[in-house]
């Protein structure tokens, strides 16, 4: 573990940057928190509200059971203590898109204590330091509805989709020092949330969104007052916030003035944050335990079910990709980072292994490389993903089996693999379809090089005379003659054996 040393260089000296991030994350569920209604994005305003989320007089909140499972579930992927017992609390305020007056949430009892993240600091070199982050809590609460403005004629609109979505609030400590371990703290949270599988991590859907808490100091001493910066929805904006409102509580500071603690907003187009309202007038909540529902209290069964079926987290993941499979440390970084990538890769590892015969540590290494630049390389040409890939792992395995028994050489494979994304064809069709096989016909390839020998008398000559350098143009030439198709191996050894 190391600190990073990030500082803001102002006229009075070096400042250092203390942030704390609280992760609102959209529970991955098909009913809502306390509600039966659906929670599917994109549907028509006002369509997926149940009276509960209407909050009609009389109506009372169940608990989803799939809900709670979830924050459950996520706080056992950040190694957080599970609290057995927990409790919903009313949050009092006004506001139009809160038909109940209150969101209900969880202050004094959330679900989940304390926990950590660990990021890697420099995302591109994996094997450089880590950071451990502590979690303060996870709690449940419920998302409000959204409101919509006109301008011509002014108008506003209220839209009660979102009303009663389950949310978690995932806060973290004032543990992190820079906006790059920020980003990569949101970027690490956001990973293991989607292959636990509790939230979609989908952030220009406004399924998980940060609230940014930045303050500076003069390092050493006390932490500084904080300004907190509503629902930033990317991680280069939640960087660019923290760059931009640091720098400004810099200047703040060495101007003789004073940071107020406030909530702001981050305007994008311009690239600042705005005073929203201060703490000053900030609303008492009234926060009081909620009469309609009872504490949640977990049993050990559900602890355990909770528990096994979590799925095989990246740290743990990346370091068996490494150990088990042999990969480099990049590359199972690189796979690890996302799940469906993990997913793809391991289905065309086990592919592979079954097409081939052999164990899946043999042909993981070659299915890693084909898989992050081949296949990574044709889907961003094509603009596509892993999920709208037109090669599946079964195809892609075909296909390295084929270069792995040496009918394809790399040459040829980038050739059939051309093919493949254009017709869907599977590999050995092609080959067979365009006589692409690499030949080791020795007889073939033989006559080849005689011919390349007998045409270039002046380049044997100086080869001869030491110009070893000429060796690449005769393999070229030979090559070529065999129309891309003769096994490398055997031409080398074919040309060596002619030239002396
Ligand atoms: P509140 O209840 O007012 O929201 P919390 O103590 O729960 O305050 O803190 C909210 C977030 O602010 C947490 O993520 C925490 O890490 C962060 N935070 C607290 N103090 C500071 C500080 N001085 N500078 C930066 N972040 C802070
Ligand atoms: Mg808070």
């Amino acid at each position: 573990m190391t600190e990073s040393t990030y500082r803001i260089h102002g006229a009075t000296g070096d400042w250092e940057v203390v942030i704390g991030l609280e992760v609102h994350a959209q529970i991955t569920s098909n009913a809502k928190l306390f509600s039966g209604a659906a929670t599917a994005f994109g549907a028509e305003p006002n369509t997926q509200v149940s009276l509960v989320d209407a909050a009609m007089p009389g109506m009372l909140p169940a608990p989803n059971r799939e809900c709670i499972r979830q924050a459950v579930r996520t706080g056992m992927a950040i190694e957080a203590q599970i609290n057995k017992y927990s409790r919903f609390d009313r949050k009092n305020y006004f506001y139009a898109d809160l038909p109940q007056g209150y969101q209900i949430s969880q202050l004094y009892h959330p679900i989940v204590g304390e926990g950590q993240i660990t990021v890697t600091l420099d995302e591109k070199h994996p094997n450089s330091a880590t950071k451990t982050i502590g979690v303060e809590r996870i709690h449940v609460e419920q998302d409000a509805g959204k409101l919509m403005h006109d301008q011509h004629p002014t108008r506003s609109y209220v839209d009660l989709n979102r009303s009663g979505v389950a949310l978690m609030e995932i806060v973290s400590k004032p543990d992190m020092r820079s906006p790059v371990e920020a980003g990569a703290y949101v970027r690490k949270l956001r990973s293991i949330l989607r292959y636990v599988g509790s939230c979609d991590g989908n952030m220009e859907e406004g399924s998980m969104r940060a609230d940014v808490n930045v303050s500076v100091r003069k390092p050493g001493e006390e932490f500084g007052t904080r300004t907190e910066t509503k629902n930033v929805n990317s991680v280069r904006f939640v960087m660019a916030v923290i760059e931009h409102e640091a720098n400004r509580q810099v200047d703040v500071l060495e101007a003789g003035g004073k940071i107020v603690q406030e909530t702001r907003l981050y305007d994008p187009d311009k690239n600042e944050t705005r005073s929203m309202r201060s703490k000053e007038d900030a609303h008492d909540y009234r926060y009081f335990p909620d009469p309609d529902l009872l504490p949640l209290e977990l049993d050990d069964a559900f602890l355990a079910e909770c528990r096994a079926s979590l799925p095989e987290l990246p740290d743990a993941k990346r370091t068996r990709y490494e150990t088990e499979l042999g990969l480099s440390a990049y590359n199972a970084a690189t796979l690890t980072a996302e799940v469906e990538t993990t997913r793809w890769f391991e289905s065309l590892v086990s592919e592979s292994a079954r097409a081939q015969g052999k164990s899946e540590s043999d042909v993981a290494r070659a299915a890693a490389n084909w898989l992050l630049s081949e296949l990574f390389g044709a889907l961003n040409r094509l603009g596509k993903d892993l999920e709208t890939s037109p090669v599946s792992p079964a195809q892609g395995a075909e296909l390295l089996a084929l270069v792995a028994d040496g009918t394809l050489s790399g040459t040829l494979a980038k050739q059939v693999f051309e093919i493949m994304l254009e017709t869907g064809d599977a590999a050995g069709k092609i080959v067979e379809e365009k006589g692409l096989k690499q030949t080791s016909d020795t007889g073939a390839i033989e006559e080849a090089a005689a011919k390349v020998i007998a045409d270039n008398a002046d380049k044997v000559e100086q080869y001869r005379g030491g110009k070893e350098a000429l060796f690449g143009f005769f393999v070229g030439q030979t090559m070529k003659a065999m129309g891309g198709k003769a096994n490398p191996k055997v031409v080398n050894e074919i040309l060596k054996k002619a030239l002396g």
